[in-house]
This record gives structure tokens, sequence and C-alpha cells, in this order.
């Protein structure tokens, strides 16, 4: 048992470790990639920086969490509602991170509507402006 709860903990401190390094390569990556107007590159690594932010407080939840299962094993009280704040909170930076990548596919530069020339979304099928095909 004691084995078991430190592999998890050990398993929570490298996907900590890895989601920061890979986070941080993809921040680097959609700022080049979108370097075409400045704007463009501030506010996709703005959120992206959010992203990292929220990832990085998912972990440290994850980790008290962990702290909280291992404090249980050793015999320690289990406060429910303390752990259902936490997963509440994941859940919620969660979908903070859903929305902010769906702003960071929608800031991509796309085609431009060959209709009336606005510049769309890279994910668009239609213009949002006067919906001819792209
Ligand atoms: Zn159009």
């Amino acid at each position: 048992m004691d084995n078991r709860v430190n592999r998890f903990l050990e398993k929570a401190k490298v996907s900590a470790e890895m989601l920061a390094s890979k986070t941080g390569r993809a921040a680097t990556q959609a700022a080049t990639s979108a370097g075409k107007t400045a704007t463009s590159v501030v506010g996709t690594t703005k959120l992206n920086l959010q992203i990292f932010d929220l990832n990085t407080e998912i972990e440290i939840l994850y980790k008290e969490i962990g702290k909280m299962v291992y404090a249980v094993h050793k015999g320690g009280e289990s406060d429910q509602s303390e752990l259902q704040v936490k997963l509440d909170l994941i859940d919620e930076k969660l979908e903070k991170i859903e929305a902010l990548r769906e702003q960071i596919s929608q800031a991509k530069t796309g085609p431009i509507c060959p209709n009336c020339g606005r510049e769309c979304g890279a994910e668009d099928a239609f213009c949002r402006n006067c919906g001819a095909q792209l």
C-alpha cells in the first residue's frame, strides 16, 4: 500500500514536469507560427500562458489530492468536503482551458473570404461575415 501511494505521488510529479515542458514548447511554437501580425502573436501567447498557468494550478491540486489520499491511508481524517472543493476547482480550470483553446483556434489566421475579403478562422468552412464557402 505504501509503495502504491508513493508511486502515485511520483507519477503526479513526473507528469507535472512533463506537462510544464510540453506546454512551454507549445507556447513557443504557437508564437512562431502565428508570426504574421504582432497582435495575433501577443494574443495567442497570452492565451497559451493562461493555459500554462491553469495547468500548473491543476497539477498542484492533483498533488494536494494525492497528499490527502496518503494522509487517509496513514489513518488521518478524511475531509470529503475539502476533497470535493478541489475536484470542483479542477473541473472549473479544465473548462477554462477548453475555452482558451477554442479562442486560440479561432485566433489562428485562416483563409481570406473570396466574397467579402474577411480573414476567417483556420477551422472555418464558411465565412463568418457573409457565409460564403471558403
Ligand atoms: Zn465573406
